[in-house]
């Protein structure tokens, strides 16, 4: 049945685009920049040999369009862009699986498949040059701040509306791309996994149960500045004493939790001088987990946490909100059918939250059924010239991820 899909083809046309778009450093496919345009024109000539409709909507998003029987839609998604000196596998990957998949389906269907194939191209999902990521996607699921986003500039001072205007985008009317979804019954997307769970488990594939949700905040410990020499140890109200206990307390919090993880990224202190006790203490935690009531379990812990070192320090602590996003559960049914095909194409499987977002979780949130696919990452590195997966699994990948869009055609039509 699914004899014409060739995934060495999908290893060697990765391979062409990373010739074409990478230096020393490198991929250099930053969206919105003349490489990235070229790169959509490569794109554009791979699928010239097949009957799809081709347009890109209001927020930039490429889509391929292989019109069936039915509107209903399968959607299979991934990004053409990168980060400066990027790797050569993430996003791309997915969407030349997501090419093979569509000359597979096309073969087999003699060009009209029962329900509606669509592949997207995601502007901008890593946000490399605004600091916004999922731009495109979170444009299309309605929810991009739309106030935040007008005011985004990059390092040489052009700002996000202008950028877009260079590439034919109308800032204001970027939501517009909504409509792109209003068939979708189902959407999926396979990337590389960019940690290393799946290389600790000597597996090569893992059906992704959704998107971590996040929560950090800034968290301030207040005391007294005293002289070093002169104070008495037991007269302090050193701020950097009960910072320093929410180090350790957040690998018990995260333990608890399950499958959470939390990271204390900065710390700053005042005056910051070596003969002074440390006046205030201003520490970064990121939390994340993939079930939402423990999340707030583990924000609430950090939280009394922070008032019991306070209190025994006899200092004062205050937390400040810097971002927060909700957990993205994927669909039951495709994860289970996203299981099944990494069993039937390897044998084993392992399920999986993902930690960085990705644009599944905006096309999850906007109601869509959606699940992933990860396929195991070299070194568990990526955003770097050094990400790499082996061949032979990226091989196994395509081949189950288009199992996998197998199954979940025959899903749709069944609802
Ligand atoms: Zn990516």
């Amino acid at each position: 049945m699914n004899s014409s899909l060739n995934p060495q083809r999908t290893v060697a046309e990765l391979k062409e685009l990373r010739a074409l778009t990478s230096d020393a450093d490198g991929a250099q496919r930053v969206a919105f920049t003349p490489l990235w345009v070229k790169t959509r024109a490569w794109l554009l000539e791979k699928l010239a040999g097949l009957p799809v409709e081709t347009h890109t909507d209001a927020a930039g998003n490429f889509w391929a369009t292989l019109r069936g029987e039915s509107e209903k839609s399968l959607l299979i998604g991934g990004h053409m862009d990168s980060v400066p000196n990027g790797g050569w596998l993430d996003g791309c990957l997915n969407v030349m699986a997501g090419v093979e998949i569509l000359r597979r389906i096309h073969s087999q269907f003699h060009g009209k498949p029962p329900i509606t194939i669509r592949l997207v191209d995601w502007a901008d999902e890593e946000g490399a040059r605004f600091g916004k990521s999922l731009f495109g996607s979170s444009a299309c699921s309605g929810l991009l701040d739309m106030n935040e986003a007008r005011g985004l500039m990059d390092k040489q001072g052009i700002t996000l509306p202008d950028a877009l205007k260079n590439v034919g985008v109308d800032f204001e009317h970027v939501q517009a791309a909504g409509v792109e979804l209003k068939n979708a019954a189902a959407y999926l997307e396979l990337h590389i996994e960019q940690g290393p769970v799946l290389l600790d488990l000597d597996l090569p594939l893992g059906a992704v149960l959704g998107t971590f949700g996040v929560e950090r905040h800034a968290i301030t410990f207040h005391g007294q500045a005293a002289h070093s020499g002169s104070t008495p140890m037991n007269r302090r109200k050193d701020a950097f004493l009960a910072a320093a206990k929410m180090s350790s307390e957040i690998y018990e919090i995260a333990a608890r939790s399950g499958n959470g993880v939390c990271t204390i990224g900065s710390c700053t202190t005042k005056p910051g001088i070596v003969t002074s006790v440390v006046e205030e203490c201003r520490i970064t935690l990121d939390q994340r987990h993939l079930d939402s009531a423990k999340l707030a379990t583990m924000l609430a812990e950090a939280k009394s946490a922070s008032e019991i070192f306070a209190r025994e320090g006899n200092v004062k602590v205050s937390w400040e909100r810097i971002w927060q996003i909700a957990p993205r559960p994927f669909n039951d049914e495709l994860i289970a059918l996203c299981d099944e095909a990494i069993r039937e194409t390897c044998g084993q499987v392992h399920r999986l939250p993902s930690g960085p977002l990705h644009d599944a979780a905006e096309v999850a949130a906007a109601g869509v059924p959606t699940v992933m696919m990860f396929v195991q990452s070299l070194h568990g590195i990526s955003h770097n010239k050094i990400e790499d997966t082996k061949e032979e699994h990226l091989e196994l990948c395509v081949t189950a991820f288009d199992k996998l869009a197998e199954k979940t055609m025959r899903w749709i039509q069944s609802h």
